[in-house]
């Protein structure tokens, strides 16, 4: 059976005829696919965005009356709940921290006169530990990346007990161009800061102090000082967490490192890139006194379930994700001070929603259950899918495949599609194919070295082993060059993007967003039906967590 090319009605021609690959959407499903329609998608964002709803705030009530109103749709397509107690809504408990001026930040030497650090001049700090006060007084080790990558024979920690102490690490990865040692030019999770942190607190360290220079973490100060004061979220400790998390500024840092007779940061950040480095003991302490404000909430994830119809396979599941929230409104500011978040992320969820529909008027069903979540907390640092990522409905070794939908922009039709990271999976000659059958280009991420592929929701269920990408548009829309695309992200990136303007206009044109949820529709048929689970390529930094998960 051939599939229909988003919303043309333009036959295409049928599955190759001599490749091992072709598609083979049963006609119970490519009639339920079919069914995929702008106007649908339309009305879900018109809603969603809508001033009533108050940009669907985490932990806001304009978020909880989307997720109210999203758990409703679900019932009406009847998927069955998935969530806690026999309901749709999952609670994510969360919990805000704000570190103030009370805090102290001490670099003691081990002779000589201690340095007192100015918070946010000098550095920025959060006590991940969720406590009101912590106190810190230990020995400061200069660890090089922070990373430790069997895959790639790396390991910054070997020979040393951090238990107990202090780390000092630069951002970042070591810097290469051959693509089988950390990628190359792009970026791994082990260059991430967030990787940083989780890695120094399982190895029982007390504190991490990021060495932040401008062209490493490709962002000024400012932008690590703005995103670093005032509330930030986290999940509910559940493991490990470090007392201090910590940034500072390069200039603090080579003051650091010159304590210890015979060290020059210059010296040691050269030093780090070696497989031979070995971390080092500096003879300096930091003293910290942590004080914050801490606010426990919750919100939730909607999760909905379509079970399998195949006895074997219906414990086993394909999973869609899109975030729902949003800023939600800012009532001391004047004017518009509602962030709808229409095209991030209502369009998402407005897709979700009508593969939901979809799948649930299907004649037939996959074998393999189809899990429906639209979860919460993207913008506090992609909490809720971190959340379902660690307490899935499904465990996460029978969860075949994870298709997310984040801000897929209302231009017209699509004829291209962007879907980094499913390179990395086996499921890609599949994706090759279907995108073949869609007449859609796939474009190719244009800077893999800023790392986005651990920016939105996919990733939490990556880390968890969980085959993960998301499904989005490129550049090329009909009747338009690529620098027209090209232009319209540039516009809404600078005026739109995270503001109050992220609106809904009644002449968006949500073809090509139908026809993104019908080629995840058609993927996400394919991946539920298969003899076999989706896995990652040899190799993969999320290999062994797939595998841990696998019994
Ligand atoms: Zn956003």
């Amino acid at each position: 059976m051939s599939l229909l090319w988003a919303e043309t009605g333009t036959a295409v021609p049928a599955s190759p005829k001599h490749g091992a690959i072709s598609t083979r959407l049963p006609p119970a499903a490519f009639a339920a696919m079919q069914t995929i329609s702008p106007d649908h998608i339309r009305w879900h964002v018109r809603y969603l965005s809508h001033d009533l709803l108050e940009g669907r705030g985490t932990g806001q009530r304009g978020g909880d009356i989307a997720a109210e109103y999203i758990a409703t749709q679900f019932a009406e397509y009847g998927l069955k709940p998935a969530g806690d107690k026999g309901g749709y809504l999952q609670k994510v408990p969360l919990v805000g921290i704000t570190t103030l001026a009370a805090t102290q930040f001490t670099i003691v030497p081990k002779q000589g006169e201690a340095v007192n650090l100015k918070l946010l001049d000098d550095y920025v700090a959060y006590d991940q530990t969720q406590q009101a006060e912590s106190d810190v007084d230990a020995d400061i080790v200069y660890v090089g990346y922070g990373i430790e990558a069997p895959e790639y024979n790396w390991d910054d920690y070997k020979g040393v007990d951090v238990r107990g102490k202090v780390l000092l690490m630069l951002v970042n990865e070591p810097p290469s161009d051959d693509p089988a040692f950390f990628k190359g030019k792009a970026l791994t999770y082990y260059g991430r800061w967030t990787y940083k942190y989780e890695e120094a607190a399982r190895k029982g360290a007390l504190g991490v102090i990021l060495i932040h220079q401008t062209e490493m973490a490709s962002y000024p100060w400012e932008v690590v000082r703005n995103s670093n004061s005032g509330e930030k979220s986290y999940l509910k400790l559940e493991g490990p967490a470090l007392k201090v998390a910590s940034w500072v500024q390069l200039d603090v840092a080579k003051k650091i490192a010159a304590i210890t007779p015979g060290m020059d940061l210059d010296k040691m950040m050269s030093d780090a890139r070696s497989r031979d480095f070995h971390a080092i003991n500096l003879t300096a302490k930091l003293k910290a006194h942590m004080v914050s404000k801490v606010r426990n909430f919750e919100s939730n994830n909607v999760v909905g379930i379509l079970p399998g119809s195949d006895h074997n396979l219906r414990d086993q599941a394909v999973l869609y994700t899109a975030h729902y929230d949003h800023l939600g409104i800012r009532s001391d500011m004047p004017g518009d001070n509602i962030y709808n978040g229409a095209e991030d992320n209502a369009t998402g969820c407005g897709i979700l929603m009508e593969l939901a529909r979809a799948y649930g008027t299907a004649k037939e069903r996959p074998g393999r259950s189809v899990l429906f979540a639209a979860v919460t907390a993207e913008e506090q640092g992609l909490l809720g899918s971190e959340y379902l990522g660690k307490h899935p409905p499904i465990a996460a070794g029978k969860i075949a495949l994870d298709l997310n939908y984040d801000d897929v922009k209302p231009l017209g039709a699509a004829e291209e599609v962007e879907i980094s990271g499913a390179e990395r999976t086996t499921f890609y000659p599949w994706v090759e194919a279907t995108a073949k059958e869609f007449r859609l280009n796939i474009r190719p991420d244009a800077r893999p070295e800023a790392g986005h592929y651990y920016r939105s929701d996919h990733f939490s269920l990556a880390r968890v082993g969980i085959p993960a990408f998301s499904i989005n548009e490129g550049i090329k829309f009909k009747g338009h060059d690529e620098a027209w695309g090209t232009a319209q992200y540039q516009e809404f990136n600078e005026k739109h993007y995270h503001q109050p303007s992220d609106e809904y206009h009644a002449e968006m044109d949500f073809t090509g967003d139908s026809a993104m949820a019908r080629f995840g529709f058609a993927l996400g048929w394919e991946a539920a039906s298969s003899s076999k689970l989706v896995g990652w390529q040899k190799g993969d930094e999320f290999e062994a967590a797939r595998k841990s998960t696998l019994q």
